[in-house]
């Protein structure tokens, strides 16, 4: 499962900043998901609630910002909300479109807990 890999590699990335911290543990952490990241947040929920029990993650809190997908037309400098990777400019129907934002997928920020 897609999901499952992502969380397994967040937990990485909050095991490795909490060993480098000397904390204890991870009282909450933040997260980007945009929405054309092809994360489908039940599949993520789901493999989250597998994943994160005896990691230092068992007990944080979690926010996730979703973000939308915001794409710039190259021709005309148009800026529109895309729901997918690759769609034609809105404004002048030019190809020469590219994302700005809503493949992301990263940690954002990491409270430790040091006691
Ligand atoms: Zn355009």
């Amino acid at each position: 499962m897609h999901e499952l890999s992502i969380v397994t590699n967040i937990i990485e990335i909050a095991e490795r900043e909490t060993h480098k911290a000397n904390a204890r543990a991870v009282q909450k952490i933040e997260l980007d998901i945009g929405v054309l990241s092809g994360i489908e947040m039940q599949a993520f929920d789901f493999a989250w609630e597998q994943a994160v029990p005896d990691t230092v993650l068992a007990k944080a809190g979690r926010k996730i910002n979703r973000l939308a997908a915001i794409a710039l037309c190259e021709d005309c400098r148009h800026r529109f909300e895309a729901e997918s990777l690759y769609e034609l400019c809105p404004r002048c129907e030019g190809i020469n479109t590219k994302l700005l934002q809503g493949r992301e997928m990263k940690v954002k920020s990491l409270e430790l807990i040091f006691e």
